[in-house]
């Protein structure tokens, strides 16, 4: 077997090992299997355990011992899809040169060719830094358990590479736009559509009227959305409907934006008087911005490719979040999309193209080495 073949096989192997967000087990099979890997190579593994109903996180660490800033790697090994896909609507399967399977693409294959050039860096003591490669269990849904954990090692750190997915034909990321999510709760009066009509106050009525002002925010322009996606309310149809709630997604480009929108949405006044509006939330991923450090990060990135005779191309502003937003917005050189390249992440279509393994590969071991 050639070393692409041996890697293929892990890969897939991995995308087998199905590990949702919310299934600690399969996410903790994931870490298993990384920490195997870890053995191969002159690698410590620190397992901190799960909470909550999330899965365990590892923490490995190669490279010299002392005690100087440290380039830091993230990979999640969270995935979007639900126990049983890989049964029923995404087989694992080679097409071509696209792996078909859940989390291929965002972002086992990313975390996996991380892994790879770690443990190669780490076997030929090439590093200049500490090394240090942080497996999450939650990014997925924001990472409320592992933030702290990210941040406490981002401040120890001079540069942060995440392997998210690679964007169109390779491009890194050097700027996401930052996320709020809030919960809006309604409370109106109850009363029957036919006899009782006047009595009533109807949540979803001040619901609609909510939303269209939330959703009106949105500014193009501006870089900014607000998206309701998703809503419940109301008990039967011949009922006024007492309650009803709906979540808020807001993306901004920049910090400033970030608190005065999330202002606007937390402060939203009911149209009626007799009806009860709350919202809770705030921004939950800071935006991660191009400054000069991450433009000098990228540049150093791209030296690195061209060395390799890859040319290394980065992708404008993005709306996705990542934990690469925490690291940057603590001021911490970041570079991101530095995973597979492929398509369809958070889909049944996706794929992680498997010529793209190798090349990030020596990229991602290159950046550990020389940075
Ligand atoms: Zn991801």
């Amino acid at each position: 077997m050639t070393a692409d073949d041996i890697i293929l096989d892990k890969l897939s192997a991995w995308a087998r090992q199905e590990s949702p967000t919310h299934a600690p087990d399969g996410v903790n099979r994931m870490m298993d299997l990384v920490a195997t890997e870890a053995r191969e190579a002159p690698i410590a593994v620190e397992r901190i355990p799960g909470q909550g109903g999330l899965g365990d996180c590892l923490i490995l660490r190669a490279g010299p011992e002392r005690d100087e800033p440290s380039v830091l790697v993230l990979s999640h090994l969270d995935t979007v899809h639900p126990l049983g896909t890989v049964e029923r609507d995404l087989p694992v399967r080679l097409a071509g040169d696209r792996l078909y399977g859940p989390g291929v693409y965002d972002m086992k294959g990313g975390a996996l060719l991380a892994l790879e050039a770690y443990k190669d860096v780490a076997r030929q003591g090439q590093a200049r830094r500490p090394l240090v490669f942080l497996f999450t269990s939650d990014e997925e849904i924001g990472s409320p358990m592992t933030r702290p954990i990210i941040e406490a090692l981002g401040r120890k750190a001079a540069y942060v590479l995440v392997t998210e997915p690679a964007r169109d034909g390779g491009k890194v990321v050097t700027a996401r736009k930052g996320v709020g999510r809030f919960e809006v709760e309604v409370e109106g009066r109850p009363a029957h559509s036919g006899s009782r009509h006047q009595d009533g106050r109807s949540a979803i009525r001040e619901a609609a009227r909510q939303i269209l002002r939330i959703e009106n925010m949105t500014d193009y322009l501006r870089g900014v959305t607000t998206t309701v996606g998703l809503i419940s309310g109301g008990t039967a149809a011949n009922v006024v409907p007492q309650h009803c709630r709906f979540s808020v997604d807001l993306r901004v480009t920049n910090a400033a934006d970030g608190e005065a929108y999330a202002a606007a949405i937390l402060g939203l006044t009911p149209h009626d008087p007799d009806v009860r509006v709350r919202v809770t939330g705030g921004m939950n991923r800071p935006p991660y911005e191009k400054t000069e450090a991450v433009a000098r990060l990228f540049e150093h990135a791209k030296k690195v490719a061209a060395e390799l005779g890859q040319s290394l191309a980065e992708t404008p502003m993005t709306g996705g979040g990542s934990d690469g937003n925490f690291t940057a917005a603590l001021g911490v050189p970041t570079l991101d999309g530095l995973g597979i390249d492929g398509d369809g992440a958070h889909t049944l279509e996706e794929y992680g193209l498997v010529s793209s393994i190798a090349p990030r590969r020596e990229l991602m071991a290159r950046l550990l080495a020389t940075l």
